[in-house]
Protein backbone atom coordinates (compact mmCIF):
# COMPACT_ATOMS: atom_id res chain seq x y z
CA UNK A 1 0.00 0.00 0.00
CA UNK A 2 1.13 3.68 -0.34
CA UNK A 3 0.81 5.93 1.45
CA UNK A 4 1.72 9.86 0.69
CA UNK A 5 3.31 10.29 3.95
CA UNK A 6 5.56 7.44 2.84
CA UNK A 7 5.85 8.19 -0.79
CA UNK A 8 7.64 11.54 0.13
CA UNK A 9 9.60 10.34 3.24
CA UNK A 10 11.16 8.13 0.40
CA UNK A 11 11.48 10.96 -1.92
CA UNK A 12 13.38 12.57 0.54
CA UNK A 13 15.40 10.07 1.12
CA UNK A 14 16.47 9.47 -2.50
CA UNK A 15 17.18 13.25 -3.00
CA UNK A 16 18.84 13.48 0.39
CA UNK A 17 21.20 10.40 -0.36
CA UNK A 18 22.26 11.79 -3.70
CA UNK A 19 23.30 14.88 -2.14
CA UNK A 20 25.25 13.33 0.36
CA UNK A 21 27.25 10.96 -2.06
CA UNK A 22 27.69 14.60 -4.52
CA UNK A 23 29.21 16.07 -0.69
CA UNK A 24 31.46 12.72 -0.27
CA UNK A 25 32.99 13.00 -3.80
CA UNK A 26 33.43 16.79 -3.37
CA UNK A 27 35.30 15.92 0.10
CA UNK A 28 37.61 12.95 -1.17
CA UNK A 29 38.61 15.39 -3.70
CA UNK A 30 38.81 18.61 -1.56
CA UNK A 31 40.58 16.57 0.99
CA UNK A 32 43.70 15.12 -1.82
CA UNK A 33 44.33 18.84 -2.96
CA UNK A 34 44.91 20.22 0.70
CA UNK A 35 47.31 17.57 1.39
CA UNK A 36 49.29 18.07 -1.96
CA UNK A 37 48.47 21.58 -1.95
CA UNK A 38 49.41 23.81 1.59
CA UNK A 39 48.56 26.81 0.39
CA UNK A 40 45.31 26.04 0.60
CA UNK A 41 44.94 25.96 4.08
CA UNK A 42 47.15 29.49 4.50
CA UNK A 43 44.54 30.95 1.82
CA UNK A 44 41.76 29.69 4.54
CA UNK A 45 43.80 31.36 7.50
CA UNK A 46 44.21 34.26 5.93
CA UNK A 47 40.82 34.86 4.55
CA UNK A 48 39.34 34.03 8.23
CA UNK A 49 41.76 36.77 9.62
CA UNK A 50 40.46 39.30 6.89
CA UNK A 51 37.18 38.74 8.48
CA UNK A 52 37.72 39.24 11.62
CA UNK A 53 39.71 42.50 10.50
CA UNK A 54 36.68 43.53 8.09
CA UNK A 55 34.36 43.43 11.34
CA UNK A 56 36.83 45.37 13.16
CA UNK A 57 37.72 48.09 10.66
CA UNK A 58 33.44 48.78 8.83
CA UNK A 59 33.01 49.23 12.60
CA UNK A 60 35.33 52.31 13.15
CA UNK A 61 34.09 53.36 9.81
CA UNK A 62 37.38 53.51 8.16
CA UNK A 63 35.76 52.61 4.28
CA UNK A 64 39.21 52.96 2.66
CA UNK A 65 40.99 50.39 4.61
CA UNK A 66 37.57 48.05 4.52
CA UNK A 67 37.52 48.23 0.82
CA UNK A 68 41.39 47.77 0.44
CA UNK A 69 40.17 44.06 2.84
CA UNK A 70 37.83 43.01 0.62
CA UNK A 71 39.87 43.23 -2.07
CA UNK A 72 42.39 41.15 -0.22
CA UNK A 73 39.77 39.08 0.53
CA UNK A 74 38.49 38.48 -2.96
CA UNK A 75 41.89 37.98 -4.28
CA UNK A 76 42.70 35.39 -2.13
CA UNK A 77 39.71 33.91 -3.03
CA UNK A 78 40.38 33.74 -6.59
CA UNK A 79 43.33 31.99 -5.89
CA UNK A 80 41.61 29.55 -4.27
CA UNK A 81 39.59 29.08 -7.12
CA UNK A 82 42.42 28.65 -9.43
CA UNK A 83 44.04 26.11 -7.26
CA UNK A 84 40.99 24.01 -6.95
CA UNK A 85 39.91 23.96 -10.74
CA UNK A 86 43.58 22.86 -11.07
CA UNK A 87 42.90 19.97 -8.86
CA UNK A 88 39.83 19.35 -11.00
CA UNK A 89 37.42 20.13 -7.49
CA UNK A 90 34.37 22.23 -8.98
CA UNK A 91 31.64 23.28 -7.15
CA UNK A 92 28.80 21.01 -6.82
CA UNK A 93 26.34 20.55 -9.51
CA UNK A 94 22.82 20.70 -7.71
CA UNK A 95 20.23 18.58 -9.77
CA UNK A 96 17.92 21.41 -8.72
CA UNK A 97 19.01 24.85 -8.71
CA UNK A 98 16.23 26.00 -7.22
CA UNK A 99 16.30 24.60 -3.81
CA UNK A 100 19.94 23.53 -4.17
CA UNK A 101 18.62 19.99 -3.35
CA UNK A 102 17.34 20.52 -0.40
CA UNK A 103 14.04 19.66 -1.10
CA UNK A 104 12.07 23.06 0.17
CA UNK A 105 11.68 26.33 -1.58
CA UNK A 106 10.24 28.89 0.81
CA UNK A 107 9.18 26.65 3.39
CA UNK A 108 7.34 24.63 0.28
CA UNK A 109 8.21 21.25 -0.53
CA UNK A 110 9.99 21.66 -4.07
CA UNK A 111 8.76 20.57 -7.47
CA UNK A 112 11.90 18.22 -7.98
CA UNK A 113 10.87 16.09 -4.63
CA UNK A 114 7.54 15.82 -6.04
CA UNK A 115 8.48 14.55 -9.11
CA UNK A 116 10.84 12.24 -7.14
CA UNK A 117 7.75 11.16 -5.45
CA UNK A 118 5.57 10.30 -8.96
CA UNK A 119 8.15 7.91 -9.85
CA UNK A 120 8.12 6.08 -6.41
CA UNK A 121 4.26 6.07 -6.81
CA UNK A 122 4.95 4.92 -10.55
CA UNK A 123 7.19 2.49 -9.49
CA UNK A 124 5.01 1.13 -6.59
CA UNK A 125 1.64 1.53 -9.17
CA UNK A 126 3.88 -0.71 -11.72
CA UNK A 127 3.72 -3.55 -9.76
CA UNK A 128 0.38 -4.04 -9.47
CA UNK A 129 -1.08 -2.71 -13.05
CA UNK A 130 0.44 -2.45 -16.25
CA UNK A 131 0.43 1.11 -16.16
CA UNK A 132 2.91 1.46 -19.02
CA UNK A 133 0.91 -0.75 -21.55
CA UNK A 134 -2.24 1.51 -20.48
CA UNK A 135 -1.79 5.24 -22.24
CA UNK A 136 -4.03 7.17 -23.64
CA UNK A 137 -1.69 7.35 -26.76
CA UNK A 138 -2.64 3.71 -26.71
CA UNK A 139 -5.74 3.25 -26.70
CA UNK A 140 -7.03 2.41 -30.22
CA UNK A 141 -10.31 4.29 -31.20
CA UNK A 142 -10.32 1.65 -34.87
CA UNK A 143 -11.54 -1.17 -32.28
CA UNK A 144 -14.86 0.76 -31.82
CA UNK A 145 -15.24 1.39 -35.93
CA UNK A 146 -17.36 -2.25 -36.02
CA UNK A 147 -19.93 -1.45 -34.55
CA UNK A 148 -21.21 1.43 -36.69
CA UNK A 149 -20.28 5.27 -35.84
CA UNK A 150 -21.59 5.83 -32.90
CA UNK A 151 -19.55 3.40 -30.96
CA UNK A 152 -16.64 5.62 -32.61
CA UNK A 153 -18.21 9.23 -31.60
CA UNK A 154 -18.76 8.23 -27.88
CA UNK A 155 -15.80 6.95 -27.35
CA UNK A 156 -14.27 9.77 -28.88
CA UNK A 157 -15.85 12.18 -26.42
CA UNK A 158 -15.31 9.51 -23.54
CA UNK A 159 -11.25 9.62 -24.69
CA UNK A 160 -11.26 13.65 -25.03
CA UNK A 161 -12.86 13.70 -21.29
CA UNK A 162 -10.33 11.63 -19.71
CA UNK A 163 -7.63 13.60 -21.42
CA UNK A 164 -9.31 17.03 -19.99
CA UNK A 165 -9.89 15.28 -16.47
CA UNK A 166 -6.22 14.70 -16.19
CA UNK A 167 -5.35 18.57 -17.27
CA UNK A 168 -7.55 20.18 -15.27
CA UNK A 169 -7.12 17.62 -12.38
CA UNK A 170 -7.66 19.09 -8.82
CA UNK A 171 -8.00 17.10 -5.60
CA UNK A 172 -10.52 19.29 -4.28
CA UNK A 173 -13.03 19.46 -6.62
CA UNK A 174 -12.65 17.41 -9.67
CA UNK A 175 -16.06 15.47 -10.97
CA UNK A 176 -16.19 12.12 -10.07
CA UNK A 177 -16.71 9.63 -13.18
CA UNK A 178 -18.63 5.98 -13.31
CA UNK A 179 -17.69 4.37 -16.03
CA UNK A 180 -20.25 2.19 -17.12
CA UNK A 181 -20.62 -0.68 -20.18
CA UNK A 182 -19.77 -4.91 -21.08
CA UNK A 183 -16.30 -5.82 -19.94
CA UNK A 184 -13.79 -5.30 -23.15
CA UNK A 185 -14.69 -2.20 -23.23
CA UNK A 186 -11.54 0.21 -22.78
CA UNK A 187 -12.54 0.88 -19.31
CA UNK A 188 -9.64 0.02 -17.21
CA UNK A 189 -7.41 1.18 -19.66
CA UNK A 190 -8.73 4.31 -19.85
CA UNK A 191 -9.08 4.52 -15.71
CA UNK A 192 -5.39 3.39 -15.78
CA UNK A 193 -4.61 5.89 -17.85
CA UNK A 194 -5.93 8.61 -15.77
CA UNK A 195 -4.01 7.54 -13.18
CA UNK A 196 -0.44 7.80 -14.67
CA UNK A 197 -1.58 11.84 -15.78
CA UNK A 198 -2.37 12.10 -11.94
CA UNK A 199 0.76 10.80 -10.65
CA UNK A 200 2.88 12.85 -13.57
CA UNK A 201 0.99 15.81 -11.59
CA UNK A 202 2.49 14.77 -8.20
CA UNK A 203 -0.70 13.76 -6.83
CA UNK A 204 -1.38 10.45 -5.29
CA UNK A 205 -4.26 8.00 -6.41
CA UNK A 206 -5.36 4.89 -4.82
CA UNK A 207 -6.35 2.39 -7.64
CA UNK A 208 -7.58 -0.74 -6.89
CA UNK A 209 -10.67 -3.65 -7.85
CA UNK A 210 -13.25 -3.43 -5.69
CA UNK A 211 -12.55 -6.92 -4.63
CA UNK A 212 -9.09 -5.92 -3.00
CA UNK A 213 -10.22 -3.04 -1.48
CA UNK A 214 -12.85 -4.01 0.15
CA UNK A 215 -10.29 -7.20 1.42
CA UNK A 216 -7.57 -4.42 2.36
CA UNK A 217 -10.06 -2.66 4.82
CA UNK A 218 -11.61 -6.32 5.93
CA UNK A 219 -8.57 -7.50 7.10
CA UNK A 220 -7.26 -3.94 8.78
CA UNK A 221 -10.47 -3.92 10.63
CA UNK A 222 -10.60 -8.02 11.87
CA UNK A 223 -6.99 -9.12 11.66
CA UNK A 224 -4.90 -5.50 12.16
CA UNK A 225 -3.31 -5.79 8.78
CA UNK A 226 -2.43 -3.62 5.72
CA UNK A 227 -3.19 -0.21 8.52
CA UNK A 228 -4.30 2.87 7.32
CA UNK A 229 -5.63 1.50 4.40
CA UNK A 230 -8.97 2.49 4.58
CA UNK A 231 -8.10 5.89 5.76
CA UNK A 232 -5.39 5.71 2.90
CA UNK A 233 -8.71 5.33 0.73
CA UNK A 234 -11.06 8.17 1.85
CA UNK A 235 -7.95 10.74 2.18
CA UNK A 236 -5.98 10.01 -1.40
CA UNK A 237 -6.46 12.48 -4.02
CA UNK A 238 -8.32 10.07 -6.77
CA UNK A 239 -9.58 7.00 -5.26
CA UNK A 240 -10.03 4.37 -7.86
CA UNK A 241 -12.48 1.25 -7.53
CA UNK A 242 -11.94 -0.95 -10.99
CA UNK A 243 -14.77 -4.02 -11.52
CA UNK A 244 -16.95 -3.34 -9.04
CA UNK A 245 -19.93 -5.60 -9.27
CA UNK A 246 -17.63 -8.52 -9.48
CA UNK A 247 -16.14 -9.05 -5.90
CA UNK A 248 -17.94 -10.99 -3.22
CA UNK A 249 -20.27 -9.31 -1.03
CA UNK A 250 -21.81 -8.77 2.26
CA UNK A 251 -23.10 -6.56 4.60
CA UNK A 252 -19.48 -5.52 5.69
CA UNK A 253 -18.05 -4.75 2.02
CA UNK A 254 -21.78 -2.78 1.31
CA UNK A 255 -21.03 -0.23 4.38
CA UNK A 256 -17.61 -0.39 3.40
CA UNK A 257 -18.61 1.28 -0.13
CA UNK A 258 -21.36 3.17 1.14
CA UNK A 259 -18.57 5.46 3.37
CA UNK A 260 -16.09 5.72 0.96
CA UNK A 261 -18.07 7.64 -1.97
CA UNK A 262 -20.22 9.06 0.79
CA UNK A 263 -17.08 10.17 3.06
CA UNK A 264 -15.69 11.38 -0.59
CA UNK A 265 -18.70 13.22 -1.79
CA UNK A 266 -19.25 14.82 1.27
CA UNK A 267 -15.93 16.42 1.12
CA UNK A 268 -15.69 16.68 -2.89
CA UNK A 269 -12.33 14.33 -3.13
CA UNK A 270 -12.55 12.88 -6.14
CA UNK A 271 -13.76 9.12 -7.21
CA UNK A 272 -14.01 7.12 -10.40
CA UNK A 273 -15.65 3.93 -10.35
CA UNK A 274 -15.66 1.23 -12.91
CA UNK A 275 -18.81 -1.34 -13.66
CA UNK A 276 -20.44 -3.83 -15.71
CA UNK A 277 -23.44 -3.26 -13.57
CA UNK A 278 -26.64 -1.25 -15.17
CA UNK A 279 -27.79 1.04 -12.33
CA UNK A 280 -30.66 -1.08 -11.55
CA UNK A 281 -28.29 -3.47 -10.91
CA UNK A 282 -26.28 -1.79 -8.98
CA UNK A 283 -29.41 -0.50 -6.98
CA UNK A 284 -30.39 -4.42 -6.76
CA UNK A 285 -26.96 -5.49 -5.39
CA UNK A 286 -26.19 -2.36 -3.56
CA UNK A 287 -29.10 -0.81 -2.47
CA UNK A 288 -31.47 2.32 -3.34
CA UNK A 289 -29.25 4.39 -1.35
CA UNK A 290 -25.66 3.54 -3.17
CA UNK A 291 -27.47 4.24 -6.12
CA UNK A 292 -28.90 7.33 -5.32
CA UNK A 293 -25.50 8.72 -4.87
CA UNK A 294 -24.06 7.63 -7.83
CA UNK A 295 -26.48 8.99 -9.72
CA UNK A 296 -26.89 12.31 -8.00
CA UNK A 297 -22.64 12.98 -7.38
CA UNK A 298 -21.05 11.05 -10.65
CA UNK A 299 -20.80 11.88 -14.35
CA UNK A 300 -21.89 8.80 -15.76
CA UNK A 301 -20.21 7.51 -18.84
CA UNK A 302 -21.48 4.25 -20.74
CA UNK A 303 -18.88 2.35 -22.74
CA UNK A 304 -19.88 0.62 -26.29
CA UNK A 305 -18.62 -1.12 -28.61
CA UNK A 306 -17.17 -4.57 -29.36
CA UNK A 307 -15.51 -6.67 -26.93
CA UNK A 308 -12.14 -5.88 -27.81
CA UNK A 309 -10.14 -8.47 -25.99
CA UNK A 310 -12.72 -10.80 -28.07
CA UNK A 311 -11.55 -8.19 -31.57
CA UNK A 312 -7.94 -8.97 -30.79
CA UNK A 313 -7.97 -13.06 -30.29
CA UNK A 314 -10.12 -12.83 -33.57
CA UNK A 315 -7.06 -10.61 -35.44
CA UNK A 316 -4.47 -12.74 -34.25
CA UNK A 317 -6.13 -16.16 -34.56
CA UNK A 318 -7.87 -15.24 -38.38
CA UNK A 319 -7.03 -18.14 -40.73
CA UNK A 320 -6.70 -20.40 -37.85
ZN1 LIG B 1 14.25 21.38 -5.96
Amino acid sequence: MITKELTYKKAFEIKNNALKEKNARRNMLLNAAYSTNPRLLEIDNEISAIGAQLAITALSGNSEKVAVLRAKSVALSKEKSAILKKEMVADIEYDCPICKDSGYVDGKICECVKKIAASVIVGELKKQMPLESCTFESFNLNYYSKDGENARKRMTSILKLCKEYVNSFDPKSSDNLLFMGAPGLGKTHLTLAIVSGVVDKGFLPFYGPAENLFALVSSERFSGENKGSYQAMLDCDLLVIDDLGTEFLNEFSKSIFYNLINTRLLSKKPTIINTNLTMKEIADRYGERIASRLIGGYNANKFIGMDIRQQKFLEENRGI
